[in-house]
């Protein structure tokens, strides 16, 4: 069958033994070294790095790589012990807060980013997140939280509430805890991708769980993801990335459990408080890794009307299943895509 006819944290409270646990050498011809995967397992999923032709500076970038993952799950997670955190103790306290620089900066452009989508990227659902028990690895539920509950939450909740002003973060509700779980992995491989790039790396993969970014390619072809099939096993296809190309996906088989029959999710709908019922799963590719977070997240919400969204976020490349299995591809995603076949990243979880 052609690809058309057949076309995808848990709480770690503080994560000690963030290890490398493999550095595997390929061995091309004559015995030269050609590629590197590096994998530690981090904000919950297992990241993998794979470098082509490493360098002597290469163990110096793993090394730095692994630094700033450590800080990543610790500072930026709302339900570990860091920096995050305390930003949501104080605004719950009703106190306003200075923040680290990039902290800031990240929240500016959880903000920006929320308002171009027109809300349904909301990086202030921490309530919400926690009232369907997303806040840490999903449990069974016999029922979902009561209505009163959600509505009471929701109108307290959100972005809307909370002002980034410099490193000054205050909010006007005590009820809103800001959530970057939509948006972290995407900050996280911006930023491991622009630690390789330092290091003098030109030809490598980034592997968050299955949400990628590359530089420069693999030898003499481009690398390849495999895009995971939301409901069988296998992939939907295979996308090509070039140089600082950031494929992303959101999907319900993530962080889920079922109650009757349907299944409930860890991505909510701003504008009702439940997991958004319309989407299997959404790809997007992006050159920054941080807004393929934020789009994927937010074209998973939008649903059926995802197209006004992909376009208001500058997403041109989307790849989305919706929930009665169709699949949908913009014009600008179905060059880079390829029958099934090896792939140097996957998202596969
Ligand atoms: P992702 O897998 O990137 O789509 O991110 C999903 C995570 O982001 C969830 O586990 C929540 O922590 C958080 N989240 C849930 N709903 C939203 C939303 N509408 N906007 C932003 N973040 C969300
Ligand atoms: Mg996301």
């Amino acid at each position: 069958m052609s690809l058309a006819a057949s076309l995808a944290a848990r709480r770690r409270v503080r994560v000690t033994a963030l290890a490398i646990i493999a550095s595997v050498l390929a061995t091309g011809c004559g015995g030269r070294s050609e590629l590197t995967h590096h994998r530690l397992y981090a904000m919950g999923t297992w990241v993998s790095v794979s470098v082509h032709a490493p360098t002597p500076a290469t163990d110096a970038a793993i090394a730095q790589v692994e630094t700033l993952l450590r800080q990543f799950e610790i500072d930026y997670h709302a339900w570990a012990d860091g920096e995050l955190a305390r930003v949501n103790e104080a605004l719950a306290a009703g106190r306003a807060v200075e923040v680290s620089p990039p902290l800031a900066a990240l929240l500016k452009q959880a903000q920006q980013l929320g308002e171009r989508s027109g809300g349904r990227f909301d990086a202030g659902l921490g309530t919400l997140v926690e009232l369907w028990g997303f806040d840490g690895p999903p449990a069974e539920h016999a029922e979902p939280p009561p209505e009163a509950a959600i509505a009471t939450a929701l109108a307290a909740a959100g972005m809307r509430h909370v002002h980034v002003d410099g490193r000054r973060v205050a909010a006007g509700s005590t009820g809103v805890k800001i959530d970057l779980g939509g948006i972290a992995k995407g900050e996280a491989v911006d930023r491991i991708i622009d630690t390789l790039r330092q290091h003098g790396i030109h030809d490598a993969l980034v592997d968050a769980g299955g949400d990628v970014r590359v530089i420069g390619a693999r030898g003499d072809r481009p690398w390849r993801v495999g895009i995971r099939h939301p409901r069988e096993r296998g992939v939907l296809g295979v996308i090509e990335l070039e140089d600082g190309e950031a494929a992303f996906t959101s999907g319900d088989y993530e962080r889920h459990y079922d109650i009757g029959g349907i299944r409930m999710h860890h991505i909510i709908d701003p504008r009702t408080g439940h997991p958004a019922p319309e989407t299997l799963a959404v790809t997007v590719v992006m050159r920054s890794g941080v807004e393929a977070d934020a789009a994927a997240t937010a074209l998973f919400v939008a649903g059926d009307d995802w197209r006004e969204t992909a376009a208001a976020l500058g997403a041109s490349a989307v790849l989305r299943v919706a929930a009665d299995r169709r699949v949908e591809t913009t014009a600008a995603m179905r060059p880079a895509l390829r029958e099934p076949e090896g792939a140097d990243g996957h998202n596969e979880r």
